[in-house]
Parts: C-alpha cells; sequence; structure tokens
C-alpha cells in the first residue's frame, strides 16, 4: 500500500503497539498515525517533554526513568486520560508504550468505554531479546523533527545528521548500554504479561518486527486496513 493514498475510512479506535524497547514501536505507530491522520501518543515522548520543562510530573518522572524503570501508574493514567479527551483523539489514535502493565490496560478499557470507542486494535512485535542491545544502544533521535536512525542498521547519510532537517540526531540517556538491561527486565516482568491479556479478548496480532522497516509497515498496515468494520 502505497503511503500516499488516503486511506478509503478513518481508523476510529485505539490501536496499540505492544513489544519491547527497540523492536520499532516507535518508527511504525508513527507511520501509521501519520497515514490515518490520528495522533501517535508515545507515553515517553509526552514523559520526556514533561523531563525537558521541568514540570511536578517530570521532576517525579526523571530519576526513575534514568533507572529504566516503569514511572508509577497514578502518574501515567492522569496524563493519558487528559491527552486522549482532546478533540484530535475523536477519530482514533495510535498507541505507543502504553499500556505498559495489565492495571493500565484495564483502566484503558473503561476510558475507551466511556468514550464511545470498540476494543482496541493491538499489534504485538515479535523480535527475539538477542537483537534488541544493538538496536537501542545504536538508535539515534533528531533534536527537531524526531526522526529515528540507527548507527548499525539505518545510519543518517552525514554522520550525526538528520537527513530530512539537517537537525541534530542524539542518543536518549536512557538507550545508554547501562540503562539497556533494566528497561528490558522491567518489560518482561510489567509489560509481556499483556500479551496474554489481549490475546485471550482475540485483540492481538503478532508481527514479526526483526525485518526490513518497509516490510514490517507493509504487514502492519495490511493488518490494520482490514479490521475496519471488525
Ligand atoms: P519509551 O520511550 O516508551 O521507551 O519510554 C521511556 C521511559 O518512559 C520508560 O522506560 C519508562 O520509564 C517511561 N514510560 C513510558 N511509558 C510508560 C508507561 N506507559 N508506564 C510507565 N512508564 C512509562
Amino acid at each position: 500500500m502505497a503511503l500516499e493514498e488516503r486511506p478509503v475510512g478513518k481508523l476510529d479506535r485505539a490501536v496499540i503497539f505492544l513489544g519491547p524497547p527497540g523492536s520499532g514501536k516507535g518508527t511504525q505507530a508513527k507511520e501509521l498515525a501519520r497515514y490515518y491522520a490520528v495522533p501517535h501518543l508515545s507515553t515517553g515522548d509526552m514523559l520526556r517533554e514533561h523531563v525537558a520543562s521541568a514540570t511536578p510530573l517530570g521532576c517525579k518522572a526523571k530519576p526513575i526513568m534514568e533507572r529504566g524503570e516503569l514511572v508509577p501508574d497514578s502518574l501515567v493514567l492522569k496524563m493519558v486520560a487528559e491527552r486522549i479527551d482532546r478533540p484530535d483523539c475523536f477519530h482514533g489514535f495510535v498507541f505507543d508504550g502504553f499500556p505498559r502493565t495489565v492495571a493500565q490496560a484495564k483502566y484503558l478499557a473503561e476510558l475507551l468505554k466511556r468514550q464511545g470507542f470498540r476494543q482496541p486494535f493491538v499489534i504485538h512485535m515479535v523480535i527475539p531479546t538477542s537483537v534488541l542491545m544493538k538496536r537501542l544502544t545504536g538508535r539515534r533521535s533528531c533534536k527537531i523533527g524526531g526522526e529515528i536512525y540507527n548507527i548499525y542498521e539505518r545510519p543518517p547519510k552525514l554522520d550525526g545528521v538528520c537527513d530530512n532537517d539537517g537537525g541534530e540526531l542524539i542518543q536518549r540517556p536512557d538507550d545508554r548500554e547501562e540503562v539497556v538491561a533494566p528497561r528490558l527486565n522491567a518489560y518482561e516482568k510489567q509489560t509481556a504479561p499483556l500479551v496474554q491479556f489481549y490475546r485471550r479478548f482475540g485483540a492481538l496480532h503478532d508481527v514479526n518486527a526483526n525485518r526490513k522497516v518497509e516490510d514490517v509497515q507493509r504487514e502492519i498496515f495490511e493488518l490494520v486496513s482490514g479490521m475496519r468494520g471488525r
């Protein structure tokens, strides 16, 4: 499916990307949201903005994120509820990095029901743990547009410079080697149980994420475009 084509219908529901850090959730969620012209809601990005602006939430979240642990549900849930209440979410949205605990998933189910949405469509990014370290430590993102690169697998044309807008490419502090292990651990312990949680509802679709970005994207677009009316 060509990206330039506009979708025939609207998304009209929540799509959730579930998968370990480094599985490509951000890259894929961003493209899907752009295609359907709905918001891309990355709780990681939202929290990083709070940290950068040193809001009360940001100040609480900063040390937790630096340790590679999950920010408590009490802080994340309010932030998400406020965000999806905005009018731009009326025709659906794409979550990236949320929910990350069973408690968050249950809360989201209530929120969606209250707002008249059907149950979410969940894309499970399946990838061997062995490739994640290289993906995460090699990740760089543009300071201006947020475009994501990987110095090993998808390098920019010019070292440290974004191909799109010339912005500086930076490494997230939690992509340093010593923080990656606790993040993967948090995924296994707190987030992986969501795979069973959503599979039970028949709403979860496994996607092999250990392929070229374009191939993964094609499969996701086909899955999502086939879901309408279901
Ligand atoms: P991400 O950009 O999704 O990898 O998230 C970066 C960090 O933000 C995580 O390691 C957590 O500390 C925090 N975070 C993001 N989303 C959530 C969430 N849904 N629940 C708890 N913490 C989160």
